[in-house]
C-alpha cells in the first residue's frame, strides 16, 4: 500500500490517497479542539490512542454485522480504510442526558432517559453543525428514506454492541457521535471514528469522566483518562 497526496487535513485527522483508488490512509493527530474549533490544544499521544481504539471497536462491529471503513492498521496513528463519501450527517445516539441535549431540555448532566435518543446535525463547519430532522435531510437532499432508515437501525444496533461491549470494562456509554459513507456502488458504511474524542465515556463505579469532556472542561488528567481508556479495550 502506497501513501498518496494528502486530500484533506481536519481538526483530529489527515486523509491522503493510496495507489488503490476504493483506499484511503487516515493519519491521526494529537490536536484537540472544541466549541466548534474556538478551544484549542494537544493531548499527548490522543492520535496513537484514538487510531487503536477506533479500529479495535470497529473490528469487533464488523464481526457484530456492521458493515465499517476499516481496512488494516498499518502504523501507531495511521489505517487504511474504504474510500467513501461522507454522508453529511453527525449521527447521535444519547443513553444518558449530557452536554447540549442537557442544556436544551434542562435535564441534568447523569439523567438516565426512558428510551434510547437519536439526534442528526448537519456537518457544517459554518453554521455550527445545526440539529437537524428527517424533513430537512430530505429537503437538503443530504440523504433519502431509505439511506436514513438504514443509517437509524445501524446506529441503534451500534449503540446496543457498544453498551454490553464496555459495560463489562465498567464502562457506561452515555452517548456518541458517528458518521457514515456511500462506497462507489452506493453502500452505506460506518466511517470516521470512535474514540474518546467522540463519545462520552464514564467509569460506571467512580462516575469519573474518560473522555474528551476533560479537555473541553479543563477537568485535568486528560491524557490519563484517554489512556485509561486504551487500557481497558486493549490491555495496554
Ligand atoms: P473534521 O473534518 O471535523 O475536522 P477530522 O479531523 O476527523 O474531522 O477529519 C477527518 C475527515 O475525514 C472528516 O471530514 C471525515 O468525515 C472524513 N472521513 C472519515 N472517514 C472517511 C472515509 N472512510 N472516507 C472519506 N472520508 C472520511
Ligand atoms: N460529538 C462529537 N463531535 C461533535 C459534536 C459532538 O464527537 O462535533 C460527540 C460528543 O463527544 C458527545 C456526543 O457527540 O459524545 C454528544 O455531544 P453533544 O451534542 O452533547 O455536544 P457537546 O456538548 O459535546 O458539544
Amino acid at each position: 500500500m502506497k501513501k498518496g497526496a494528502q486530500l484533506y487535513e481536519g481538526k483530529a485527522k489527515k486523509v491522503f490517497a493510496t495507489d488503490d483508488p476504493q483506499l484511503y490512509i487516515v493519519d491521526y493527530k494529537d490536536d484537540a479542539t472544541a466549541f466548534n474549533g474556538v478551544k484549542k490544544g494537544t493531548i499527548h499521544d490522543k492520535g496513537i490512542i484514538n487510531n487503536r481504539v477506533s479500529n479495535h471497536l470497529m473490528k469487533m462491529l464488523e464481526k457484530a454485522g456492521v458493515p465499517t471503513h476499516y481496512v488494516e492498521e498499518i502504523s501507531d496513528r495511521e489505517t487504511v480504510v474504504k474510500k467513501v463519501k461522507i454522508i453529511p450527517l453527525e449521527v447521535i445516539v444519547r443513553n444518558i442526558a449530557a452536554g447540549s441535549l442537557s442544556k436544551r431540555l434542562g435535564l441534568p448532566e447523569g439523567t438516565k432517559m426512558r428510551s434510547t435518543v437519536l439526534e442528526y446535525c448537519y456537518k457544517d463547519d459554518a453554521l455550527g453543525d445545526p440539529l437537524v430532522n428527517d424533513y430537512h435531510i430530505f429537503a437538503l437532499g443530504a440523504a433519502t428514506r431509505e439511506e436514513l432508515d438504514l443509517i437509524a437501525s445501524y446506529a441503534l444496533k451500534i449503540n446496543q454492541l457498544l453498551t454490553d461491549y464496555l459495560k463489562d470494562l465498567n464502562i457506561e456509554l452515555i452517548d456518541f457521535k458517528i458518521e457514515f459513507g456511500k462506497t462507489d456502488d452506493g453502500t452505506v458504511i460506518l466511517a470516521d471514528e470512535i474514540s474518546p474524542d467522540t463519545c462520552r465515556f464514564w467509569d460506571s463505579v467512580t462516575g469519573e469522566k474518560l473522555d474528551k469532556d476533560r479537555f473541553r472542561r479543563d477537568l485535568g488528567n486528560v491524557e490519563g483518562a484517554y489512556q485509561e481508556i486504551m487500557k481497558r479495550l486493549l490491555g495496554e
